[in-house]
């Protein structure tokens, strides 16, 4: 059997290669360190869910060539608290934020381009940067950087088990076939993504209704590395029933889907479940700030399904979907091909639309057409479903990633259960995002986190390894 890895041992092993693997290993080999990284999949499917990304959030005091506007640092902070509701390790947020402006430079220093800022109902242009050619041109541009500094880079490397003794890492074992193969490193970082993959760990938190669950991304991201650092005394962080999690068309397959199989038009309409009733107020807050908690609230309904509703007025305003949405002349023929009962959902309709008082719509601010007497309310873009053809799309959860993760500490450290910080592991990317989003989701701080946390744990494992 040939050899995975040339070598028996090296300065660094960073497990996973997705965007903070790859800002680690970088990171540390530009440091001087002799970097491996081991990738769970094959070449074809490098990336994690990494591949899937079109932008990250950072803060900015001016506009630039690709963003409209000024994003500071104090305006981000005010929208992570808003959306986390204050559950998050403020000192590592505020360290998050603040690096964050350091991003650009160092991703165009790598090879990566951006593109203009993006208009369209998402509203992320001031916010967010967007990597030119998405998700998959920046890992291969990230790829080659690593390469072009000597970083060793192991595909079909799961690993599969971790020699820790009283949190000092020690080696790894790679299974491929039936064959394991033993690394030793002086330092270790775990970017292996969360377990949002594994539907059996799923299910422990969320029963049954976990096998309705559409995964977004890598099918990869099983939480392998993340069991064994917990089972090793790795101190855990947040919920284990928290993620990020919206809604995506029920006909989205099982895993990889990716981004066109999110439905966007949820503020445009309603959404109700498989009794015709409406669950959730549709017009709560701008949508890069609400669509994250759509998944789990259609968790939570009935078969884990539900039915988002418009008309006409509205069939343009969204990011156009993959799948064609179901078309009716009545919102009774609309209800029989989306399998809803006809009475109860033109019921539900007709309710709705009476209680919309009258408004300027406008989905760029937060306007004045809202519900009255109605429970749920619809707080704002609320307009009467009356014009036809109507539309519908049946929703499912799609889990993107889960927060459940690695406690660190300002040096990107992973912290014991008995509250030592670990001799020579540390953590990047989803797998301790946990520290940061305790709830909630800003859209485009998945990355942000994974590249902050990614070269501080690249340039802290290459120091730990010189010493
Ligand atoms: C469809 C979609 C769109 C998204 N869009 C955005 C966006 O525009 N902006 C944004 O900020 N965030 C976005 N996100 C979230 C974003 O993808 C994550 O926050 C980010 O990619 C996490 O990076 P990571 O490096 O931690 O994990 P990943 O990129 O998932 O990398 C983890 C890697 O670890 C590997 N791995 C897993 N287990 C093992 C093991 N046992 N051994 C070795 N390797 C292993 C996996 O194969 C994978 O390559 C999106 C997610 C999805 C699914």
């Amino acid at each position: 059997m040939t050899s995975l890895f040339p070598e028996q041992t090296y300065d660094v092993v960073v497990a996973g290669a997705g965007n903070a693997a790859l800002c680690a290993a970088i990171t540390a080999a530009s440091d001087g360190a002799r970097v491996l990284v081991l990738e769970a999949a094959p070449r074809e499917y490098r990336g994690g869910n990494s591949r899937h990304t079109r932008n990250f959030r950072l803060a900015h005091d001016a506009a630039t060539q690709t963003l409209t506007g000024p994003y500071p640092v104090d305006e981000y902070w005010d929208d992570l608290m808003r959306v986390t509701g204050g559950e998050t390790d403020t000192d590592l947020a505020r360290f998050t934020l603040e690096e964050s402006a350091r991003l650009p430079d160092w991703l165009a220093e790598q090879g990566v381009r951006f593109q203009a800022a993006l208009g369209g109902t998402l509203s992320l242009g001031r916010t967010n940067a967007f990597y030119l050619g998405g998700g998959k041109a920046l890992l291969n541009t990230l790829y080659r950087a690593a390469e072009r500094l000597g970083v060793t880079i192991a595909y079909d490397a799961a690993v599969t088990a971790l020699e820790i003794e009283d949190g000092h890492f020690l080696a790894a074992t790679v299974t491929q076939g039936d064959a394991p193969q033993r690394v030793e490193a002086r330092a270790f970082i775990a970017a292996s993504g969360g377990f949002e993959a594994n539907i059996d760990w799923l299910r422990e938190y969320w029963g049954e209704a976990a096998d309705n669950f559409i995964v977004r991304g890598t099918p990869y991201n099983k939480g392998a590395v993340l069991k064994l650092l917990l089972d090793a005394d790795v101190q855990p962080v947040g919920d284990p029933k928290q993620c990020h999690a919206v809604a995506i068309d029920g006909r989205a397959p099982k895993f990889d889907g990716g981004i066109v199989t999110r439905r966007d038009c949820v503020p445009f309409g309603i959404v109700v479940n498989r009794e015709a009733k409406r669950f959730y107020d549709e017009g709560e807050d701008f949508w890069p700030k609400r669509y994250a908690i759509w998944g789990r609230l259609v968790a939570a309904e009935p078969g884990q399904t539900g039915y988002a509703i418009i008309d006409e007025k509205s069939i343009r305003s969204f990011m156009p979907s993959v799948f064609p949405p179901e078309k009716a002349a009545s919102i009774a023929e609309l209800a029989c091909k989306l399998d809803l009962d006809p009475a109860r959902l033109e019921a539900t309709v007709s309710v709705f639309n009476a209680a919309c008082r009258p408004g300027s719509f406008d989905p760029t601010i937060y306007d004045d057409c809202r519900t009255e007497g109605l429970d749920p309310p619809k707080s704002h873009w609320a307009r009467p479903i009356d014009t036809p053809p109507f539309y519908g799309y049946m929703l499912r959860p799609g889990i993107t990633f889960t927060y459940l993760g690695l406690r660190v500490d300002r040096q990107a450290r992973m912290i014991m259960a008995d509250g030592r910080p670990a001799a020579n592991m540390f953590a990047a990317g989803e797998i301790m995002a946990g520290n940061i989003l305790g709830k909630g989701y800003l859209a485009g701080i998945g990355m942000t986190i994974g590249s902050v946390f990614g070269r501080l744990a690249g340039k802290e494992a290459a120091r730990n390894a010189r010493n």
